[in-house]
């Protein structure tokens, strides 16, 4: 059982928009168990299209196609599709009434060019679109060159299912949460769904990870195991497929424990969570708060912790800072022009922000060459900027200061979430570690 996406849509193949259906249809076909083998993205002509669903019809058993099925002239789907299987466009007098009926309703004129919007493949049935004019299409079309055998009850054998839906992401996300994830989970009869989990994990490399979980992270793996990393936090996702969703989630739970005891404190959250987010938790959990001092995150921090915050007042607020003189004004911390963002400096933030703040944890973010003068060079972009130099993190409690440096040898689009994060975690540890 194999899908094909096709997205359709001068303004995607362009670079002008971010084709975004394409992997929420992904995941939606994953969930049922449908394997997703192709993407196809084309443009608004009808040449192009017509090849793309001769292509998908003859190497995958669904088809899923989403844009270019609104009234005006470069909205070809329905002539591509009925052109690709070689039958005429049939006018269907429920759709056309359904149609005029919506048009009323807003008490506007029905334009002569929206009677297109009723026209269907011959064969073909339309897909309710609650939202909007334009129906979808559910086509089984026969495929030219009968592929292996291996299609469900429900699905005709040598034969391809395509549902067009429209580009417009509400639209397409309604019509098929009503009418396509139904129509293919009864066609599939013994039906398997695919489920998968996320555990997010910082403070070592992606190697050390993959190295603490012997055997775990290999192809065919049952449950399956993969790691990601983007902007120095790792993703491990594990994926279970089953009858059902709880025969996923009990095949997930023994990998999931074994992960969380052999990772410890690297995992922060699962899902959708960032560093930001474990933080407020703990923060909730023992009823503290904290406040945040920025000079070399433009700020970063105080930007995520209000977000992840929201609600809660566990996130007093942020200064964000951009040189000395600044730092002065707004904390009365005095820095020698040689000094600059270095450990003193940021212990002396961390310090002076919880106690201006009234926070329980005062956390400091400082770096060269991020802002200030230079205190080292070495390796510099063709623009002459500077990426290395030292970050340091200091983290003030009612007893103690404690200082970090972390070696900064990026570009600044890399170091400055980077750094962001490496502050978040030392607190995330240090209330973690009590
Ligand atoms: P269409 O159904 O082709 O008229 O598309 C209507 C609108 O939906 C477009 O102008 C886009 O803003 C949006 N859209 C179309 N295709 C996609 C896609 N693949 N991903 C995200 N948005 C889309
Ligand atoms: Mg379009």
């Amino acid at each position: 059982m194999r899908a094909e996406i096709i997205a359709i849509g001068d303004e995607l193949t362009s670079g002008q928009r971010l084709d975004t259906n394409t992997q929420w249809l992904s995941e939606r076909l994953g969930e049922l168990g449908v394997t997703v083998a192709f993407h196809t993205t084309v443009g608004d002509d009808l040449e192009t299209n017509v090849a793309a669903f001769r292509t998908a019809f003859d190497r995958a058993d669904i088809v899923v196609s989403t844009g270019g099925l609104g009234p005006t002239a470069d909205d070809l789907t329905r002539d591509a599709l009925a052109a690709a299987a070689g039958v005429e466009l049939v006018q269907d007098g429920a759709a056309l009434e359904h149609i005029r009926d919506l048009f009323a309703r807003r008490r506007r004129e029905m334009p002569e060019q929206n009677v297109r919007q009723a026209q269907f493949p011959r064969g073909s049935r339309a897909v309710p679109n609650s939202h909007g004019t334009a129906p979808g299409i559910d086509f089984t079309v026969p495929r030219p060159s009968p592929s292996p055998p291996q299609i469900g009850e429900g699905l005709a054998e040598g034969a391809c299912r395509v549902f067009a839906l429209p580009g417009v992401p509400a639209e397409m996300f309604e019509m098929w949460e009503a009418s396509v994830a139904p129509a293919i989970a009864a066609a599939l009869g013994s039906r398997r769904v695919i489920r998968h989990r996320r555990i997010k994990v910082f403070g070592a490399g992606e190697s050390d990870v993959e190295a603490m979980l012997p055997d775990m992270i290999r192809r065919k793996r049952e449950p399956l195991v993969g790691i990601t990393v983007s902007g120095a936090t790792i993703t491990l996702r594990i994926t279970a497929s089953g009858p059902n969703d709880a025969a996923c989630e009990q095949a997930m739970a023994p990998t999931i424990a074994q992960i969380r005891e052999i990772l410890g404190v690297l995992v922060f959250g699962e899902e959708d969570d960032e560093l930001e987010h474990a933080v407020v938790r703990l923060l909730n959990e023992r009823k503290q708060s904290m406040a945040v001092a920025e000079w070399a995150t433009d700020g970063l921090v105080s930007q995520w912790l209000a977000e992840a915050a929201s609600g809660s007042g566990c996130f007093r607020g942020g200064i964000v800072v951009r040189d000395a003189a600044m730092l002065c004004t707004l904390l009365d911390v005095a820095v020698e022009a040689s000094d600059g963002a270095n450990e003193r400096t940021a212990s002396a933030m961390a310090q002076a922000v919880r106690e201006k703040s009234g926070a329980v944890y005062g956390l400091a973010i400082a770096a060269l060459p991020a802002s200030g003068p230079a205190e080292s060079t070495a390796a510099t972009d063709p623009h002459g900027v500077e990426f290395s130099g030292t970050l340091h993190i200091a983290l003030a409690t009612s007893d103690n200061v404690r200082v970090k440096g972390f070696p900064l040898a990026s570009h600044p689009a890399i170091t400055k979430p980077r750094s962001a994060k490496q502050a978040l975690n030392m607190l995330r540890l240090t209330m973690l570690n009590g």
